[in-house]
């Protein structure tokens, strides 16, 4: 087994134009305990990759490799219980990578709360690099019916969207407004319309519009403009403060709004009585639970979502990667801050839930068990993980329009651009 991979790690956080990345030999991971090494097939575009190379997040792992939106195929594993796992199975591999399993909130089914939470791409290694690894309490079966690139986007962008939608809680049959419409309100509308609410998008952007009623919004109008009828509930995914009294306004009585981004520029004075009297409410989501992702990722097996993406090559080795942006951009939030620790504890009995794949419960004999460790290293070196030609790099995905997009580099750069 080879020691060295090829991968991205951040080597200088700071603004993109900067070139904070550099493509180079890493060390190829080990997994440990409960483990899984996953190679790299795709892996996603989130904004808070972003704030990690520009170091709008403080560094948790210095060198990190970004990424928490990969589809990849198990390899290997480590010693310990690996959640119904075999090699070859289609694994991903998102956001949140350990809870301490034993504080009030996880306990309680919000361990998204978790003081001691930890993150992919951010406090460990993530998914621009051949090989990844995963603790396999904190991996995913992923639905069938999707190609690796449409897949990604859901474990970010697709999670926190259905998180919002249920932190929302648009009754049944309700009238929901969505404001801003990227990558997240774009999967969380159709899950919405698929359980009956009638959907209105409320964004600035004119493409951003015309997707919406692609996909069966009833209206579409800009952000600024009050929708055609009073709201139940309302998700503002545009991380635009202005907009919280515009959207509270919206609502009906007894209406939610559920504001789903990280960021949020600064909120302008509410007047209690238009905005909050009537038993209107203002809530926050922050990242999401496993729970979260494994109800989503059943209910897109279930409902084929339709997921716009947009991928390419990862450059060679030598070339160094510019990532610019568009400051304009409805962004989807996606993930959450959190305080470093120093160790990895995933809970161990979290059940595994295998939305389009084969039914957690019923374990299969895989024709080769999962090598641990130490077997891998005895396998002959044509099958080992890094047998991939060196420089052959992964793909990287993203939702458009409206939100991000790889794009393949025309020279000696490549860039990440959003629209
Ligand atoms: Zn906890
Ligand atoms: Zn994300």
């Amino acid at each position: 087994m080879k020691a060295k991979m090829w991968g991205w790690r951040v080597t200088s956080p700071g603004p993109i134009a900067s070139g904070p990345m550099a493509w180079a030999r890493l060390p190829m991971p080990v997994p440990d305990a409960d483990e899984l090494l996953v190679r790299v097939r795709v892996c996603g575009v989130c904004r808070t990759d972003l704030h990690v190379a520009e170091g709008d997040l403080p560094v948790h792992r210095a060198g990190v490799t970004p990424g928490h939106e990969v589809v990849g195929e198990v390899v290997a594993s480590g010693p310990g219980e690996v959640g119904g796992f075999w090699p070859g199975d289609r694994v991903g591999v998102a956001w949140l990578r350990g809870t301490c399993g034993t504080c009030r909130f996880c306990r309680s089914g919000r361990e998204n709360l978790c003081a001691s939470s930890i993150y992919t791409g951010w406090d460990s290694d993530g998914g621009y690099a051949k090989y990844t690894l995963v603790p396999a309490a904190f991996a995913h079966h992923l639905p069938a019916g999707y190609a690796d690139a449409e897949l990604a986007p859901l474990l970010c962008a697709g999670v926190i969207g259905y998180r919002a939608l249920l932190r929302a809680e648009v009754p049944a049959g309700g009238r929901l407004g969505i404001y801003g419409f990227g990558g997240s309100a774009h999967l969380a509308a159709q899950v919405a319309m698929v359980r009956g609410a009638t959907v209105h998008v409320l964004t600035r952007s004119p493409n951003a519009r015309t997707l919406a009623l692609e996909l069966g919004a009833a209206s579409a109008g800009d952000a600024a403009e009050a929708p055609p009828e009073p709201l139940d509930s309302a998700i503002l995914f545009a991380p635009a403060g202005e907009l919280v009294p515009v959207a509270l306004a919206a609502l009906d009585r007894g209406g939610t709004l559920a504001i789903a981004g990280i960021h949020l520029s600064d909120i302008p004075v509410l007047d209690y009585q238009r905005h909050l009297f009537q038993e209107r409410q203002l809530r926050s989501v922050t990242a999401n639970t496993r729970a979260d992702a494994r109800e989503f990722l059943v209910f897109a097996a279930e409902h084929r979502l339709r997921v716009s993406t947009t991928s390419t090559r990862c450059p060679t080795p030598s070339r160094r990667w510019r990532i610019s942006r568009r400051t304009e951009s409805p962004v989807p939030r996606s993930c959450t801050r959190a305080d470093r620790v120093s160790a990895r504890t995933p809970a161990r009995t979290w059940p595994a839930a295998a939305p389009g794949g084969r039914p957690s419960g019923r374990r299969r004999r895989p024709a080769h068990p999962i090598p641990s460790t130490a077997a891998v290293s005895r396998r002959p070196s044509a099958t080992l993980p890094n047998a991939q030609p060196a420089g052959s790099g992964f793909w990287l995905a993203g939702i458009r329009p409206p939100i991000m997009h790889a794009v393949r580099p025309s020279t000696r750069t490549a860039g990440i651009r959003r629209c």
